[in-house]
Order: structure tokens, then sequence, then C-alpha cells
């Protein structure tokens, strides 16, 4: 296929990498130029504005949040973009905002399908992402063949673009209050002297087993926060994202609240870039170690 791909981050580098692998083309964006050339090595085509990604079969963009989303995918981009194009949005935005990109898109014959993903930038170089798609039906039957290319599987959650959304950010929350827990358990055992190993072999051994406690709960044992998979201030957005659309439905998440504030902690402390994993360091720090 011929596609656009906006925004060459931690992810965006890793999913482009799988389409170029798989023999599609791709023209690629981002804001700060160099994070673009190991892929034009790759086989990628450079371009120098938007609008010229805004092109193709389809259009796919990872920005870092609803800002970086408004200050790039304007009314004129959209104005100026073919009929029929499919715009496909994998940043974890807000839910108000993807309605908002759904009406925008549609009033100016744009397609537009919300397609967060679950898995870090490993998960993604492996190729091995979950996808949450929402949108028509008809645009993700277009896109699936990319889809297959960079995540393992693709899960159908509406016909409204904003319910993946919100499916994204009701997993981030509780992925967020699983680490916080781990922090805050793993310095309630290793105070009374548990070696943090024993702990963690005992949690994921069979109580919690899968990747969230065992990948976290290796980071918090190393106090290896550095460097990022998904720095903290990204999951920070993220709660805060969680907790807005909470509020639209007058639905209380008061886990959701303990656990903006410990990320608030952790970046008041200076700690945004590092990994998520870092409420471990939250916790240990509250109880003064
Ligand atoms: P990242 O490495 O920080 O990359 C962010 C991208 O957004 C970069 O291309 C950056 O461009 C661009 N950007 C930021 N502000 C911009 C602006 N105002 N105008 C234009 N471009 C702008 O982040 P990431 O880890 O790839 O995450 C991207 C998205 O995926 C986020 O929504 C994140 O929540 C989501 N996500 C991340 C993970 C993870 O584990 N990392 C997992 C699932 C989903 P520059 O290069 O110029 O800064």
């Amino acid at each position: 296929m011929d596609i656009g791909f906006i925004g060459l981050g931690e992810m965006g580098a890793a999913m482009v990498a799988n389409m170029l692998k798989a023999g599609h083309q791709v023209r690629v964006w981002n804001r700060s130029p160099e994070r673009a050339q190991p892929l034009a090595d790759a086989g990628a085509r450079v371009v120098a504005t938007p609008a010229e990604a805004f092109a193709g079969d389809a259009v796919f963009s990872m920005l870092a949040d609803d800002s970086a989303l408004r200050e790039v995918i304007t009314a004129s981009l959209l104005e100026h973009a073919p009929r029929g194009l499919i715009h496909v949005n994998m940043a974890t935005i807000s839910v108000a905002l993807a309605e908002e990109l759904a009406t925008a898109h549609a009033s100016r014959g744009v397609n537009y399908v919300a397609a967060p993903v679950l898995g870090r930038p490993d998960v993604a170089a492996a190729g091995k992402l979950t996808i949450v798609a929402g949108g028509p039906a008809e645009s993700i039957d277009r896109v699936q063949p990319i889809f297959d290319v960079i995540g393992q599987k693709t899960w159908r959650i509406g016909s409204l673009p904003q319910q993946a959304n919100v499916m994204k950010l009701a997993a981030n929350f509780m992925l967020g209050a699983a680490v916080e827990t781990l922090g805050e358990a793993a310095t309630l055992v290793t105070g009374h002297g548990v070696a943090m190993q024993d702990f963690l072999d005992v949690i994921t051994g069979g109580l919690f087993p899968g990747p969230v406690y065992s990948g976290y709960g290796k980071l918090i044992a190393e106090q290896r926060y550095e460097p990022a998979l998904f720095k903290a201030r990204l999951g920070l957005k993220d709660i805060r994202l969680a907790l807005a659309a909470a509020d639209a439905v007058t639905t209380p998440l008061p886990i959701a609240s303990v656990v903006r504030d410990s990320l608030i902690e952790a970046v008041a402390h200076g700690d945004g870039e590092k990994d998520f994993a870092v409420l471990g360091q939250v916790a240990a720090r509250r109880a003064g170690r």
C-alpha cells in the first residue's frame, strides 16, 4: 500500500520499520526531521510537511498527545486532503478530541479511524501490538493489512472512533493501578526484609501471571527506570484522560485519582521522562527509602 506516516517517536518509528519490511511504500513526516533518517535509510521517503503525508491509500499518525494532534491535524490540512483518504490515528488521545476529529474529518470527506494500541515500543518493534480499532467497518477493512503487519491482533470496538479511545484509556487506567499497587506492595514486603525477587516470584508465579506484573516488577526490582519504554509523563497524560472521560459520563474513578497524584509526584521530582515503573520509586520514597 501507499502510506503516509506522521510522528516518528518511539512507537511510530517502530511501526514504520515494520511497514517497510513488509514491502509497503511509506512517506514519513516528523517535527524533528533527524528522527526520520534511520527510516530513510530503510527505504522510507521523507516529506517536508504533514500535507505531503496526507495522500495515497491511507495516512497513519502516532503523535504524543492532544495538543500535538491539534497542531498538526489542522482544518486546512483536512481541506486539502484527497477525498476518501483514510486517516488512522493511533495515538492515545482524549475521548473528546477523538469525537471532534471524527466530525471534522467527516465534514471534509476524509475517513477517520481511531486505532490506539496496547504494547510498548519493544512490542511495536516485534510487530506484536494489540490494536483497538473504532470507526466505520469499511475503512477498518481497508487498513487491516497494515494492522496485520504492526499488530498481533485487532479488536474492533465499535463504529464510533472514540469508543476505541475510551477502551484504551480504561486499559491504561488498569495498568496504572497495577503498577501503583505493585510498587506499594513491594515497599511493604521489602520493609520487612523480604527479598524483592522472592516477592516477585510468588506474585507472578500463580496469583498474577502475565506481562504487567512480571515486566514492571522486574524494572522495580532492578530500580531500572531509564531508558524509559513508556514515559511517566505520557502515563500521567493517559490517567488524566481517563479521569476526564469518566467525568463526562459522571463516573467516579477514585483509584485513578491516586495514580494521577503518584505520577504528579514523580514528575515533581524530575522523573517525568523515566519509565512508568518509577511508581515503584514513588512508593519507596514515601516510606523514607
Ligand atoms: P514519543 O517517543 O515521545 O514521540 C512523540 C511524537 O510526537 C514524536 O514524533 C514527536 O515529535 C511528536 N510530537 C510531540 N509534540 C508535537 C507537536 N506539538 N507537533 C508535532 N509533533 C509533535 O512518544 P511515543 O512513546 O512514541 O508515544 C506516541 C503515542 O503513543 C502517545 O499518544 C502515547 O501515549 C502512545 N503510546 C505509547 C506507548 C509507549 O509505551 N511508549 C504505548 C502505547 C501507546 P518530535 O520527534 O519532534 O519530538
